[in-house]
C-alpha cells in the first residue's frame, strides 16, 4: 500500500480501479519490405484509415448525444485529416519508392506535414498540426494493433488519474463512468476542481507524484475530505472507508437537509442561495439541491474544446434554454472568462508567462469586440424568455465597466433596429474579483445593478497566490484577514449605493464561512449545487444579530488560522452533535 497526500478538491470518498490517462509514446518499427509486399502494406493503410474513420464517427455521435453537437465538432477536423489525399498519396509513394513498412511510411509523412505546418506563421494551420498529431496516433495504434484502453468501452466506473486535466478535458469526460479523480497538479479553485465539486465527484488535486505511482487497474481510495489517495489499500483500510461511505451516504442525502427550506436566519433575514453552473449536466442539480436560480453561469464552457466559435444563434439557444428552465428564478450569465486556465482552440491566444494576470476575461472581450458582441446579442435575446442578468468578469476599474456597457448599448440598438425582442431593463453586474475593483467598489456601484464577489480570483490576486499551483496552495486562504477586509469594503460600498451584492467564488459554498458571510451582509451566495443544503442549514441556525457579531469579532484576528478556529467553535456550539454531519 502507498499513500499520497494532495489537496482536497471535492468532498466525498471513491473506491475503485484507477484509469490512467497519460502521454502515450508509440514506438514505430522500420522494416524493409519486398516488392511483392507493397500492395499488402497499402491495403493495411486503407484498412487502418477506414477503421479510424469508424472509430471517430462513433465517438462523434456519442459526444454529440451526451453533450450536444457542438462539443462533437472537434472531430470534423480529425475526419478531414483522414481524407487528406495529399497525405495519403505521400504515404503510398514512400511505401512504393522506399520499400518501407506502412507504419514507418505513415509516421514519416505525418512528421513532414506537422513540421511544415508548425513553421508557418498562420495560427490556424499551426493548430491543424495538433489535429494531425492526434488523429495520426489513432491510425498508428490501429496499424500497430495497440488499442488504448478507452473510457467509453469500460463496463465499470473508474477513478481517473492524470498528471493534469485541463478544464476542457474534464468537461468532456463521460461523467457517468467516473467515481473520482486524482491529478498531480492544480489547486482547490483550479477550474478542474470546480467541475468536480459541481458534479459532486470526489477529487484530490495537486497530489504531485500520484500519477507516477499509478499504472492503471490498481485499486485506489480517493479521500476528497482529507486530500488523500491510497494506492492498493489494505483490506482493513478499504473496510474502514466503506463504513465512512455508508455514514456519509446517510448524512448527505439531500432529503436529510430540507431542500425547499429557505435560507433565512432565525430573526428573519433572507439570503438568496443560488447555483454555479458550467455544464449542461449540472442543470438538473439546480432544482435537486433547492437553488433559487443560477448565480453564476460560466458560459466559456460553450466555447471550449471546439475548432469554431459558437454562433449567435447557437449561444442564444443555450441561454434561452437555461433561462426558460430556471424561470421564475434568475440566471446570471457571465460573459466569457477565457484565459487563465481556460483557453480557446480558436482564435489561438499566445501563451503568456502569467496567464492569470494576462489577456483574460473582460480584457480579452474588449480586445475582441466581434466575439463579445455576438455573445451579448445572444444573451440579450434570451432575456425575453426569463429572468436574465448579465455579469462582466474581471473588471479592474470603472473604464472597463463603462466600455463593456457601451458595447452592450450598441448591441441593444442593433437589436432594436432589427426588431428583435429583449429585456430593455436587463440588470448588469460586475464581478468583484480583482483587488483594485474591491477598493473602488464605491465608484463601480454607481454604474451597475449588482456585484458578485469572485473570491477564487480575489484571493489569488490579493494574496499573490496562483490558484492552480499546488506548491503555493498552503498560502491560498479564504479567511486571510486581507481577503475578509476586501469583502467587507465591497459589501459596504454596494449597500451604501443601494445595490445588492452576492458571492459566487467557492468560498460561498464552504459551510464554515456561511455565518460570517451573512454577518458581513451579503445578499446572495452562489455555489456548486451539492453545497446548498448544508449552507442553508447553517444560515437557519443563527440569527442575523449573532452573525453580525461574529463578522465584527473576526475582523480583529490577525491570522486565518485564528479566524477559522473561532468560526469552528461558534458553529460547533450552535450545531452541537449535528456538527459532525457537516464534516463527513
Ligand atoms: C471567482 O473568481 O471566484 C469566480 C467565481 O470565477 P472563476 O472561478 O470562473 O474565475
Ligand atoms: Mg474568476
Amino acid at each position: 500500500m502507498f499513500k499520497v497526500r494532495g489537496i482536497a478538491a471535492s468532498r466525498g470518498i471513491a473506491i475503485g480501479k484507477a484509469f490512467y490517462i497519460g502521454k502515450e509514446e508509440l514506438t514505430i518499427p522500420k522494416r524493409k519490405i519486398r516488392h511483392e509486399d507493397i500492395s499488402r502494406e497499402i491495403y493495411r493503410l486503407e484498412e487502418a484509415l477506414i477503421d479510424t474513420r469508424k472509430e471517430i464517427s462513433t465517438l462523434q455521435k456519442k459526444i454529440s448525444d451526451e453533450m450536444g453537437y457542438n462539443h462533437a465538432r472537434i472531430f470534423e477536423a480529425h475526419m478531414l485529416v483522414l481524407e487528406d489525399r495529399m497525405l495519403i498519396e505521400d504515404v503510398i509513394t514512400q511505401i512504393k519508392n522506399k520499400k518501407v513498412n506502412v507504419e514507418y511510411a505513415f509516421s514519416q509523412s505525418v512528421k513532414k506535414y506537422i513540421d511544415t505546418l508548425r513553421k508557418l506563421d498562420d495560427e490556424y494551420l499551426k493548430e491543424r498540426a495538433l489535429d494531425i498529431e492526434d488523429v495520426s496516433k489513432r491510425v498508428l495504434r490501429k496499424l500497430l494493433k495497440k488499442e488504448v484502453p478507452s473510457l467509453e468501452r469500460l463496463k465499470e466506473k473508474v477513478i481517473i488519474v492524470a498528471h493534469d486535466l485541463s478544464p476542457t478535458d474534464t468537461a468532456s469526460l463521460p461523467k457517468g463512468k467516473i467515481l473520482g479523480f486524482v491529478t498531480d497538479i492544480g489547486g482547490r479553485t483550479s477550474h478542474t476542481a470546480i467541475i468536480g465539486r459541481s458534479l459532486g465527484i470526489p477529487a484530490v488535486v495537486g497530489a504531485e507524484i500520484a500519477s507516477s505511482h499509478i499504472q492503471g487497474g490498481e485499486i485506489l481510495i480517493v479521500d476528497g475530505f482529507e486530500g488523500l489517495v491510497y494506492i492498493k489499500p489494505t483490506e482493513k483500510i478499504i473496510k474502514d472507508y466503506q463504513k465512512k461511505m455508508e455514514k456519509i451516504e446517510r448524512f448527505s442525502r439531500v432529503s436529510y437537509f430540507p431542500k425547499l427550506a429557505k435560507a433565512e436566519t432565525k430573526d428573519g433575514r433572507r439570503i438568496i442561495i443560488s447555483a454555479n453552473v458550467e455544464l449542461p449536466e449540472e442543470l438538473p442539480l439546480v432544482e435537486t439541491y433547492g437553488a433559487e436560480g443560477i448565480g453564476l453561469y460560466r458560459t466559456e464552457y460553450i466555447f471550449l474544446g471546439r475548432t469554431q466559435l459558437p454562433s449567435e444563434e447557437e449561444q442564444y439557444r443555450a441561454y434561452f434554454n437555461v433561462a426558460r428552465k430556471i424561470k421564475p428564478h434568475s440566471v446570471i450569465i457571465r460573459t466569457i472568462d477565457i484565459g487563465g486556465d481556460k483557453f480557446l482552440s480558436k482564435p489561438t491566444v499566445p501563451r503568456e508567462m502569467t496567464p492569470f494576470l494576462g489577456w483574460r476575461a473582460i480584457r480579452f472581450c474588449l480586445a475582441n469586440p466581434g466575439i463579445f458582441k455576438v455573445q451579448l446579442r445572444a444573451i440579450l435575446r434570451s432575456s425575453c424568455e426569463g429572468n436574465v442578468k448579465i455579469m462582466f468578469p474581471m473588471i479592474s476599474g470603472i473604464e472597463e465597466l463603462r466600455e463593456a456597457k457601451k458595447i452592450l448599448e450598441e448591441c441593444k440598438k442593433e437589436l432594436k433596429r432589427e426588431n428583435k425582442k429583449f429585456d430593455e431593463n436587463i440588470s448588469v453586474g460586475a464581478m468583484i474579483e480583482v483587488p483594485s475593483a474591491a477598493l473602488v467598489a464605491d465608484i463601480l456601484a454607481k454604474e451597475c445593478d449588482f456585484f458578485s464577489i469572485g473570491t477564487n480570483d480575489l484571493i489569488q490576486y490579493s494574496l499573490a497566490v496562483d490558484r492552480a499551483d499546488e506548491k503555493v496552495a498552503y498560502l491560498y486562504e479564504p479567511s486571510h484577514p486581507a481577503v475578509l477586509k476586501l469583502i467587507k469594503i465591497v459589501v459596504e460600498a454596494a449597500h451604501k449605493n443601494k445595490i445588492w451584492v452576492g458571492m459566487c467564488g467557492e468560498m460561498a459554498g464552504e459551510f464554515l464561512f456561511a455565518v460570517l458571510l451573512v454577518g458581513f451582509g451579503l445578499d446572495e451566495l452562489s455555489m456548486p449545487p451539492p453545497r446548498i443544503p448544508q449552507v442553508k442549514e447553517i444560515i437557519r441556525s443563527f440569527s442575523f444579530q449573532e452573525a453580525k457579531k461574529i463578522a465584527d469579532d473576526v475582523l480583529n484576528f490577525s491570522t486565518s488560522r485564528d479566524v477559522e478556529k473561532f468560526l469552528q467553535e461558534r458553529v460547533k456550539s450552535v450545531l452541537k452533535e449535528n456538527y459532525y454531519k457537516f464534516l463527513k
